[in-house]
């Protein structure tokens, strides 16, 4: 039985950049609707396997056409918001340090350079999706978007996510309405370096 990952801070506590009705609405709903859907198409197509990642990794083997959509959108979001809302915090580390620090200069010069990359792709992310930090399976960073609850790893790329950037307008639309790209510098406000550092190290060791 999968649950949603339990927030370590308020909802009221990531404003103003993220507002007390959008978290309560997008965490308390939304990602409560995908965590118990999951769970039931889990049920339906008769798969026991626990790491969600696994189930994303092998959808193909649903043979099921609805049962295999209907855990490759659930499952998604599941694992999706699980990684956004881990990541977030009222009090942000503003930077990672370490291994990470080195990997982000190496690979886009700065951590300023990778968040325009990562906004970039978030803006122009076409409909609802998202953007992504994924480590490659030689350990290497990359940044890509998808689609509705696609993920890197429901997309077959073998990579594994440490930042996960949702831009449904469900994660918006109440506070910033038709403007995306302030609620991308919001989210940065609140985007824990600290934790996709935790991420990026458990990955690579
Ligand atoms: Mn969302």
């Amino acid at each position: 039985m999968f649950k949603q990952v339990e927030l370590s801070y308020s909802f009221d506590s990531l404003e103003p950049h993220i507002d007390t009705l959008t978290m309560e609405t997008h965490y308390g709903k939304h990602h409560a609707a995908y965590t118990t859907n999951f769970n039931k198409a889990l049920e339906k197509a008769g798969i026991t396997e626990d790491d969600a990642v696994k189930v994303l990794a092998s959808l193909s083997d649903i043979a099921d056409e609805a049962d295999r959509n209907a855990v490759r959108n659930n499952g998604g979001g599941y694992y999706n918001h699980n990684l956004y809302f881990s990541t977030l915090s009222p009090t942000p580390k503003k930077a990672p340090e370490g291994k990470l620090a080195a990997k982000i200069d190496a690979t886009f010069g700065s951590l300023e350079a990778l968040i325009e990359k990562l906004s970039s792709l978030a803006a122009t992310q076409f409909g609802s999706g998202w953007a992504w930090l994924s480590v490659t399976p030689e350990g290497d960073l990359v940044t890509s978007q998808s689609s509705n609850q696609d993920n890197p790893i429901s997309q077959g790329t073998g990579n594994i996510p440490i930042l996960a950037l949702d831009v449904w307008e469900h994660a918006y639309y109440l506070k910033y309405k038709n403007l995306r790209p302030d609620y991308i510098k919001a989210f940065f406000e609140v985007l824990d370096w600290g934790k996709v550092e935790e991420l990026y190290n458990a990955v690579i060791s």
